[in-house]
């Protein structure tokens, strides 16, 4: 326990502070909306930071709806710790519901391919990565360096947006390496894989229970069932998706036809909503959510977070985790310490809520759908720039994928590249 709770408190601290003053930079350029990199931007704001954040119009309404969810979370925790301890000196929340406003207000909308001046003698152009609605990567050049930052890459086949685009040839890289040393099951198996789970729950009478993340993995198992459904590939069962955030989450993608890829305007082509059928049903009010325990029969339900670790999804998880007919079908990735690991890796008894309880139902996972780019698809997605890179940085991975995807670049393009570490500092010249 001890050990869990010094790296709480390490993560708390690397969460609050930043390596420099907030009101030293002058400009952020986001890739995506995903809270692991647009999170701290109300925190920047907090401690001092006025300047523009340019990023995709789609990723400023993603922003929009998933800080003031975050503050919302942080304020709650806050509150339920001085309440729990009104002895101790209070607790702040990292950020509030009025500053998260107030970064967002912060944001400047850049379109794919469109060349930005963002300071004196520095033009930036991003260009879709193909990992969620409005991602980018991102080009930036002073006139004669070239530096690419890839943001997170997205993979070939993903339902709903478009696949990653190659960049124009330059001279540096900073890449993600989230997966780099890893190989995932093929995106177009999702569909199939989907079809038997789904299957096999209703036909044991069975309840199919899917934790998922508010932003695009909802979206995407909502597109895949609408599919099932329409090829009649699917037993007849109502659907739920039972999340607020997912809620005005999918109102965001509706909002941003531009992001979609083929298949998707098709639908929007043929007059039929993507995200919207006759068996689905989105649930805002905790109530409705409430009165799923007491519904008779099969149905799927799908809820937030997506690792188990909080939301409506525990209430779910506490109600049917207990009985072998259901199924909980796990859809991305599980981090170390959550309640979704410990589901994947087969625990039989896990605490919900604090209270231990016997795991009786099915647990299968969905791992097509991962957002992430693995090893193969990484280099793929490098090739065409690799001819003129001089240095590939690595980011974004946990020390053993990073060293393999280096090992790999190294090997497959005689490129240096180097797993970058707090603190290092480069000179970039031609
Ligand atoms: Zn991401």
């Amino acid at each position: 326990m001890r050990h869990v709770s010094g790296r709480r408190k390490e993560a708390e601290r690397l969460n609050r502070d930043f390596p420099f003053a907030g009101s030293s930079i002058e400009s952020v350029l986001l890739s995506h909306a995903h809270i692991d990199h647009s999170g701290r931007l109300p925190l920047l704001y907090k401690q001092g930071f006025r300047g523009p954040i340019y990023t995709t119009p789609a990723s400023i309404d993603l922003c929009g709806a998933m800080l003031r969810d975050t503050a919302h979370i942080l304020e709650g925790d806050a509150e339920f710790v001085n309440r729990k301890h009104p002895n101790d000196p209070p607790v702040e929340p990292l950020f509030t519901l009025d500053e998260a406003a107030n970064a967002v207000e912060l944001f400047r909308p850049v379109g794919y391919r469109t060349p930005t001046n963002v300071g004196v003698n520095l033009v930036m152009e991003s260009y879709d990565a193909g990992h969620i609605l409005g991602s980018s990567s991102i080009v930036l050049t002073d006139g004669k360096v070239r530096l690419a930052f890839s943001g997170d890459v997205g993979r070939p086949g993903l339902p709903i947006i478009r696949d990653p685009e190659p960049l124009p040839p330059c001279d540096y890289l900073i890449m993600e390496s989230t997966y780099g040393g890893r190989k995932h099951p093929p995106t177009g198996d999702a569909i199939d894989t989907l079809e038997e789970v789904v299957t096999r729950t209703i036909a044991r009478g069975g309840r199919l229970i899917v934790p998922a993340f508010a932003v695009g993995r909802t979206q995407q198992l909502v597109l895949l069932l609408h599919q099932l459904m329409n090829q009649n590939r699917l037993p007849a069962v109502p659907i739920f998706v039972d999340s607020p955030l997912a809620v005005d989450v999918t109102g965001v993608f509706r909002a941003h036809p531009e992001c979609f890829d083929d298949r998707v305007n098709q639908y929007l082509h043929d007059g039929e909503d993507p995200f919207g059928f006759n068996r689905l049903t989105y649930i805002r009010d905790v109530n409705e959510s409430k009165k799923l325990n007491d519904r008779k029969g099969p149905f799927i339900v799908i809820s937030a977070s997506g690792m188990c670790e909080a939301g409506r999804i525990l209430h779910h998880l506490r109600n049917n985790i207990g009985d072998s007919r259901n199924t909980v079908l796990l859809t991305g990735y599980q981090a170390e310490n959550t309640l979704g690991r410990k589901l994947r890796d087969g625990w039989k008894s896990v605490r919900i809520f604090g209270i231990p309880g016997q795991v009786e139902a099915e647990v299968a996972s969905l791992d097509e759908l991962s957002a992430h780019a693995d090893s193969e698809e990484l280099l793929d997605w490098m090739k065409p720039i690799a001819p003129r890179l001089k240095k590939v940085f690595l980011v974004h991975g946990e020390p053993a994928q990073s060293a393999a995807l280096a090992d790999a670049i190294r090997s497959r393009y005689s490129l240096e590249a180097i797993p970058a570490a707090p603190g290092m500092s480069f000179e970039l010249s031609l």
